[in-house]
């Protein structure tokens, strides 16, 4: 990718054209940290449809070359094998700091790394966006609410977390790294932007994060039982992918002086239970609920309030459950096939 290039440039017409000059403008380049990931992939998709350049920026912890393969030969598209805990020297006119493992399995398997990468890796993406006068975003979570005891959770609460517990290096980084986003954009002047994202489902969820939608998919696919931690009385508020990705998109998009955090989530709440019947609904699986015990920290109770959202960013999520949940199905579907044909030749 040619980094060199800088903001407009002007050309003279082309040989029949008038005489007034035209701007043409570069396309936009852009870091993805965490590109290789789900809801990085997916953006990185989104950005290459709107004509950026995409650098994407990966460890391959918990992502895959797999999900970005489809790009790897567009002329805009470059894959960087990269640990965000460690500095990064690019040029880039936007980031979005996607970086970090996301499913508690996965979070929690190595947590010190866990804070280095949200922690570390904001300090490195800072810098670097302080060096560029560039505009960062941080991939925020709901998780910093903690187990909420207002419900829905508005931004203006500052949550109740566990600071010691086996989901505090997830939660704790996660706030840290808001803690330096403001830090920076107040004491640097940096162009800052925090989204807060609730649940997100959809494709190329990974088959082994243990995360609530993708677990109970292909564990009705395969007729096994369904595993409800808990009373399985705890609710979530799903997310289709597609409608994340245009909230984080608008939010880079925002005049400076909108810097979030802003929720972005959708505001339907189910109870795990409820998923679990819809998922076996929909699939026609044979499969029977158990109960497993409830981790440690588990929220109780999770919805957004998206009215910033919705008044800064023109935003609110369009995508049914059951709209939702039909493409994720489709799509561990085809994955399951994708295997069974591997293992049979
Ligand atoms: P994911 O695990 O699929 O993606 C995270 C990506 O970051 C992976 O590709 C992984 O390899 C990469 N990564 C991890 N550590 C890294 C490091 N040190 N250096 C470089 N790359 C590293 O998870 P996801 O669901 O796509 O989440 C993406 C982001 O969105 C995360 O920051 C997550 O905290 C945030 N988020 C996700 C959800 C959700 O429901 N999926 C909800 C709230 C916030
Ligand atoms: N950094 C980076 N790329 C850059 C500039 C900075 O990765 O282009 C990292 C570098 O590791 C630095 C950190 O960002 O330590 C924070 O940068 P900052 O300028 O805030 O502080 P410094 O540590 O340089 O004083
Ligand atoms: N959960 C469950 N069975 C599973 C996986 C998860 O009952 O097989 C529950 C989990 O205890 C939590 C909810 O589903 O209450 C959402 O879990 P997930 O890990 O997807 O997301 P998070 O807890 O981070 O919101």
């Amino acid at each position: 990718m040619d980094h060199s290039f800088a903001s407009g440039q002007s050309i003279a017409p082309t040989a029949g054209t008038a005489s007034r000059s035209v701007t043409i403008q570069p396309p936009r380049r852009v870091l993805v940290t965490g590109g290789a990931g789900f809801i990085g992939s997916h953006l990185c998709e989104r950005l290459l449809e709107e004509g950026c350049e995409v650098l994407c920026a990966d460890n391959f912890f918990t992502g895959t070359r797999r999900n970005v393969e489809h790009l790897l030969d567009h002329p805009r598209f470059e894959l960087l094998r990269h640990d965000v805990t460690f500095p990064l020297y690019v040029e880039v006119d936007e980031i979005y700091n996607l970086a970090c493992p996301a499913s508690p399995i996965h979070y929690q398997w190595d947590p010190v790394q866990t804070t280095k990468t949200s922690v570390l890796g904001a300090i490195n993406m800072l810098g670097l966006a302080k060096r560029l006068r560039g505009k960062i975003l941080q991939a925020s979570t709901s998780e910093i609410y903690g187990d909420p005891e207002v419900h829905p959770q508005q931004e203006a609460y500052w949550g109740h977390v566990n600071p010691i517990g086996p989901r505090s290096c997830y939660d704790e980084g996660k706030r840290c790294a808001e803690t330096l986003f403001f830090d920076y954009g107040r004491q640097h002047h940096l162009r800052i932007k925090v989204l807060r994202i609730f649940n997100t489902y959809g494709p190329r969820m990974q088959p082994n994060d243990g995360r609530v939608v993708s677990n109970f998919i292909i564990q009705a696919l395969n007729n096994q039982p369904i595993t409800i931690y808990g009373d399985g009385l705890q609710t979530r508020s799903f997310c289709f992918v597609d409608d994340t990705i245009r909230g984080m998109m608008a939010l880079m998009n925002t005049p400076d002086e909108v810097t979030g955090p802003v929720n972005c989530g959708n505001p339907n709440e189910f109870t795990i239970r409820d998923l679990a019947a819809q998922v076996i609904a929909m699939t026609g699986s044979r499969s029977r609920l158990v109960h497993r015990p409830l981790p440690q920290d588990d929220p109780r109770q999770r919805r957004p309030d998206i009215s910033q959202a919705q008044e800064l960013l023109n935003w609110q999520p369009v995508i049914p459950l059951a709209e939702g949940l039909q493409r994720t199905i489709a799509y561990f579907e085809e994955l399951h096939a994708k295997q069974r044909k591997r293992v049979s030749r």
